[in-house]
């Protein structure tokens, strides 16, 4: 600790804390105009000033550290003066109406406590400032008679965001904040996070969209599996406004779905009445009869057909807590282990790769190795648009010196700035990793110890992986031998060394085998159990991690755990015992449909027929079910088509509970404004219709702590997380009890199943899907920036304006041989299906291959995807599709 004088009055600091920090807690804060924590010092302002004892002239309070024995004054006359003279050479220049509209603005509030007033309206015209403004961006206005130059719009989209939209043109009195274009946000790059209208003091940046809340509530985003801490501003019920929180994960900062797409929350087409499909019509129900005209149809078809005649998919949408009690629905009240979840289609290869070669099927790391890491592995995701604030700290990193390898078809926005980018051809994954294992081995880049230590296996995997030789395989990939290699020793030799994977590398029939060959690669390597390093799979929805978590598995129980490992505790929490027959996964359950086999399905928060592959089978499938129960808060396209009964929902903002994010870590959500009519949160639902169907024992919480403190009787590893400590806390688990600090690194000593992990010798098995004459092109499919999943939410926000439609990247070569220019409509052909997009031409795709998002419904994509599947855990082959692509007729 040091010590310090300020004031005259002494006080003890930890060495690192920043001076400015010092001066607040001891209670003699000084005023800042250009300082914000998430940005480096700049001692722009000269508000900080204070006088240091030794030093000749004031200095900076926001550049300047502590020191032992510090003598500070924060409050002389002369410092008193300085600002007072700086304050007024800014408000001469200010227009005064800016004052009366918002008095609460930083930049105003200063000037009232010094007593100043602006210029008058209309008064004379001040060189330094201009009159730019540009009111076309949905989210963002600018008004730059406002801007006093702090610079920190500059200074927060370069250092956090990246995107470098805000420059600084011209110099001395003639300079000017201004878009990167000089004529507006939208044509100058900028996507829309928010970060400079955060942190302008004056409003010259400043929301559209939001007004002046009257409370606000901390919650956890609803978007992407990154999960982002944030404030909700709401104001006579309605959400207002949201701003970014400080956490370990975003560190203030938000992307445009976090900040501004929460507008679909007062839609009026949320559905606020449970509803029953007559006739072929909907009509409004209360609750009791929705709920007794459900639990008396699912109990006959149980009677009637068995219980393996039904099940229930939990999912991202619904807390860990709702998730926990739809599969202790399934296995207690119907008595099947029929339950399943969006993690089916996403990362259910990572969680198998990684529980069977590690013995945990989660990510290693906490994103906080993202800035220890020397090097970054960044496989099959493309973080800048689906992980927007991830992407941007990958950004930073890598502007500060990581090197980054990115392995993706496309030449994605981090592909730019990677030292090797491996634009492998699509689904070759394997075939690519095993030939950097071997160019690790033949070159003798392995790390011995670790090796030694912690590995088995290695003998064997040598002569396996000498047929992988980069020269062996790089053509078929696509790729040359040279870049593999470079890619391979870049990994081996410059670590710590982090790898992070998205949905490029598991939406494949070989999803887990690729998964396995990227673990394969850390434990050649020793990149494993230390911070910077791991294997980390980039979740992509706010709680897929902890739908999966929390048992809606149909092989897997609360907490990650196998039948072996958990169902004697499980079964002696609930005084139940478990259902003993094997139970099917999303696929299975309609496979079984399709065949009449399978009679009924609930869907809670999820749109299966827009959102998964195939989606013409996935119909026929719906199409033989005789109950279809859809729970979320708008009438999504299952419901249109398939529902019989629509449960109404409430959303992330009207409920409590916990998320579970991608690096382990589970976080709170609080509900911050009542729901619509009679909408309620999933785990009312759930509990109401077990009581209707003669289960009320079990479903009795009177809230989700109640229900979080049952999770943790059930999974020892969660023991620990207790809501009063989630209620100052991010930890991120294995947090066995309540004085664990939680595990931000796993396998440190030994791997969740034994002190050594063993190489998996995978070989490559090419996807049955190809091309060929008829269909000579190969489509790939991801998500974009501005929008979600099935679209339900963003598409009903001012994101539409952002991006209207998924849209098809083509080569403008592949275009040009067809004759297609950018922008037409063009007819898409698979094997499965059609869908007419428009065209964008794009030089980040090769030619021969597209690429397109899949979430807007009126497209339909996955009318397009193929019904292939990973060959372990069955997630769909979104990745890969043979097409053709023709003029639309007509
Ligand atoms: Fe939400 Fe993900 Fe954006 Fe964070 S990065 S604000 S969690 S969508």
């Amino acid at each position: 600790m040091l010590q310090v004088t300020i004031d005259g009055r002494i006080h003890r600091f930890p060495a690192d804390m920043p001076l400015l920090h010092a001066l607040q807690q001891a209670g003699s804060p000084v005023p800042q105009l250009c300082h914000d924590d998430r940005l480096k010092p700049y001692g722009g302002c000269r508000m900080c000033l204070v006088e240091v004892a030794g030093e000749a002239r004031p200095v900076a309070a926001c550049a300047a550290g502590l020191r032992d024995g510090m003598q500070i004054r924060t409050d002389s006359p002369a410092l008193q003066d300085l600002r007072h003279t700086q304050l007024s050479l800014l408000a001469a220049r200010y227009p005064g109406q800016a004052l009366a509209q918002q008095p609460e603005l930083p930049f105003h509030r200063l000037l009232a406590e010094h007593g100043l007033a602006a210029a008058a309206e209309g008064g004379p015209p001040l060189p330094i400032h201009t009159a730019f403004r540009d009111d076309g961006h949905p989210y963002l206005a600018v008004d730059m008679d406002r801007c006093i130059h702090c610079q920190r719009c500059v200074r927060i989209c370069d250092e956090v965001q990246g995107q470098f939209v805000w420059q600084v043109h011209q110099r001395g009195e003639r300079s000017q904040v201004l878009p990167r274009d000089g004529r507006s946000l939208l044509g100058s790059g900028c996507t829309a996070c928010g970060a400079c209208a955060d942190t302008c003091p004056t409003g010259a940046i400043h929301d559209k969209r939001s007004t002046t809340a009257e409370r606000w509530t901390r919650s956890t985003c609803v978007y992407c599996g990154v999960g982002c801490q944030l404030e909700v501003g709401s104001r006579a019920g309605r959400v207002v406004a949201v701003r970014p929180a400080d956490s370990p994960v975003n560190r203030g900062h938000l992307c445009v779905k976090g900040r501004y797409a929460f507008e679909f929350n007062h839609s009026p087409e949320r559905i606020g009445r449970p509803m029953l499909r007559e006739g072929g019509h909907w009509r409004e129900a209360g609750w009791d009869e929705a709920l007794d005209y459900v639990a008396d149809r699912l109990g006959r078809i149980v009677v009637r057909h068995g219980p393996d005649s039904v099940g229930v998919l939990g999912s991202a949408r619904a807390t860990n807590e709702e998730n926990y009690l739809a599969q202790k629905f399934a296995r207690l009240v119907l008595g099947t282990n029929n339950v399943d979840c969006c993690a089916r289609v996403c990362h259910t290869p990572s969680a198998k790769a990684l529980k069977t070669m590690l013995g945990t099927g989660a990510a290693t790391n906490a994103f906080d190795d993202i800035e220890q890491a020397r090097t970054l592995l960044l496989c099959g995701a493309n973080p800048t648009e689906s992980h927007p604030v991830l992407g941007a700290r990958i950004k930073q990193a890598v502007r500060n010196g990581a090197r980054l390898i990115v392995v993706d078809p496309r030449r994605t926005e981090l592909a730019d700035h990677a030292t090797v980018h491996l634009a492998l051809r699509p689904g070759c994954n394997v075939a690519v990793f095993n030939a950097m294992a071997a160019c690790i081995v033949e070159e003798g880049l392995v790390d011995a110890g670790f090796l030694a230590e912690r590995v088995t296996g290695f003998a064997a995997y040598r002569e396996f992986i000498r047929a992988y030789r980069p020269e062996a395989v790089a053509q078929a990939c696509g790729l040359t031998a040279e870049a593999i290699r470079k890619a391979a020793r870049l990994y081996a030799g410059a670590g710590p060394a982090m790898c992070m994977h998205g949905l490029g590398m598991t939406e494949h029939v070989q999803g887990t085998d690729g998964v396995m060959t990227l673990i394969n690669l850390a434990l050649l390597t020793g990149n494993l159990g230390k911070p910077g390093s791991g294997i980390n799979p980039l979740r992509g929805q706010n709680n897929v991690q902890g739908a999966a978590h929390m048992g809606c598995d149909p092989v897997t129980l609360p907490g990650g755990q196998s039948f072996e490992e958990a169902a004697e505790r499980v079964e002696r929490v609930w005084g139940a015992a478990l259902p003993g027959q094997r139970g099917l996964d999303l696929p299975g359950m309609l496979d079984r449909a399709a065949e009449g086999q399978f009679m009924a399905l609930w869907c809670i928060g999820y749109d299966i027929h827009q959102s998964l592959a195939n989606a013409n089978r996935t119909g026929q499938a719906l199409q033989q079910l005789e109950l279809v129960i859809v729970q979320d808060l708008f009438l999504n396209e299952t419901a249109k088509a398939f529902g019989h009964v629509f449960f109404p929902a409430a959303s992330v903002f009207e409920r409590d509970g916990t998320f579970m994010n991608a690096d382990r870590r589970v976080q709170r959500i609080r509900r911050a404004v009542d729901p619509p009519g009679e909408a309620r949160p999933d785990w009312w639902i759930i509990q109401e219709l077990a009581a209707r169907m003669g289960h009320p024992d079990g479903f009795r919480f009177d809230g989700p702590q109640a229900v979080w403190d049952e999770v943790r009787q059930v999974w020892p590893a969660g023991a620990g997380l207790g809501y009063d400590r989630l209620e100052r806390e991010s930890i991120n688990w294995p947090c066995p009890d309540e004085a664990h600090p939680g595990t931000p690194v796993l396998h440190r000593d030994r791997f969740a199943m034994g002190q050594r992990a063993e190489l998996a010798c995978i070989d490559f098995t090419p996807t049955p899907e190809r091309c060929d004459a008829d269909y000579p092109l190969l489509l790939n499919t991801g998500r974009t920036l501005y929008h979600f999943n099935a679209g339900t939410m963003t598409y009903r926000t001012a994101n539409a304006a952002l991006s209207p439609c998924d849209m098809l990247d083509m080569a403008p070569a592949d275009a040009a041989a067809l004759g297609l220019a950018d922008g037409e409509l063009a007819m898409v052909r698979s094997r499965y299906g059609s869908a007419v997009l428009p065209i964008r031409l794009s030089e980040r795709i090769k030619p021969g291959e597209l690429f397109t998002s899949f979430h807007c419904a009126d497209l339909w994509v996955n009318r397009l995807t193929s019904p292939l599947r990973d060959g372990q855990v069955h997630a769909p082959e979104y990745k890969v599709t043979a097409v053709r692509v023709e003029r639309p007729e007509g």
